[in-house]
């Protein structure tokens, strides 16, 4: 009989480390891998480069006609590594800066933002055998996933571990400004009024403050190949 094909869902603060710890799952059981933020912040710089923010705020209006026509997918390159791609354009690196960073959560708070993800990410788990992270896989995207794992981590460590991220990637920044931006994304993204971050309740919480990469990766490995033995 053939393997049974589980969803896992990954969820967490931000910069904790969902994504190193989804892809290395993936990879061990030949999943597809879906990093969410990366389709929020896809959206984001498309709205950052047509002029779609007014005094803070984005504007409704034009992003709404423009969701339509906005196409989001991942691809890999000859390393093996996924890019997301904005209407067939390689946007991977464009999407990483601090310019998105600030100002993903707001456009992640937009109803019709949410929903056209929402669909899109169910259409890629379709057939299960998926693992994607973000801040409702669990709770809203994919409600009957086998496994879900809730990531926490000191706001401290997470800002550490994103300042010597963007630091390798040559962007100006500071601490402090990488710490505040962690600190800003948790408050709007666990008070929003659609989906906001939560951990679902039969989520576990995996607390990697302390736990070396290696280390989280085998125990993810472990739960998820009890779920697809079919343990608890
Ligand atoms: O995961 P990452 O930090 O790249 O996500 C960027 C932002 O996208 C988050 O701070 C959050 O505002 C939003 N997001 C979301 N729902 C998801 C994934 C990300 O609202 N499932």
């Amino acid at each position: 009989m053939p393997e049974k094909k589980i969803i896992v869902a990954i969820d967490g603060y931000s910069s904790c480390g969902k994504s190193t710890m989804a892809k290395a799952l993936a990879k061990s059981l030949e999943y597809i891998y879906v990093d969410s933020g990366a389709m929020y912040r896809a959206v984001t710089l498309y709205s950052m480069e047509h002029n779609m923010w007014q005094n803070g705020k984005p504007l409704l209006e034009p992003l709404r006609s423009a969701m339509e026509s906005i196409d989001i997918f991942f691809r890999r390159d000859e390393n093996g590594e996924l890019r997301t791609m904005l209407n067939g354009r390689d946007v991977e690196d464009d999407i990483r800066t601090m310019a998105v960073s600030e100002l993903v959560s707001p456009i992640s708070t937009i109803d019709f933002v949410r929903s056209k993800l929402t669909s899109l990410q169910q259409s890629f788990g379709k057939t299960r055998g998926i693992v994607m992270d973000g801040r409702d896989i669990g709770s809203t995207v994919f409600p009957d996933a086998e496994l879900k794992v809730f990531v926490v981590c000191s706001p401290e460590e997470r800002a550490r571990r994103r300042y010597k991220e963007l630091l390798a990637k040559g962007e100006q920044t500071d601490f402090e400004t990488v710490l505040h931006n962690v600190q800003e994304r948790d408050r709007i993204d666990s008070t929003r009024a659609i989906s906001p971050l939560t951990k679902a309740e039969d989520a576990i919480e995996l607390d990697n403050s302390s736990l070396t990469i290696e280390e989280q990766n085998a125990l993810l490995l472990s739960l998820a190949q009890d779920r697809i033995r079919g343990n608890n």
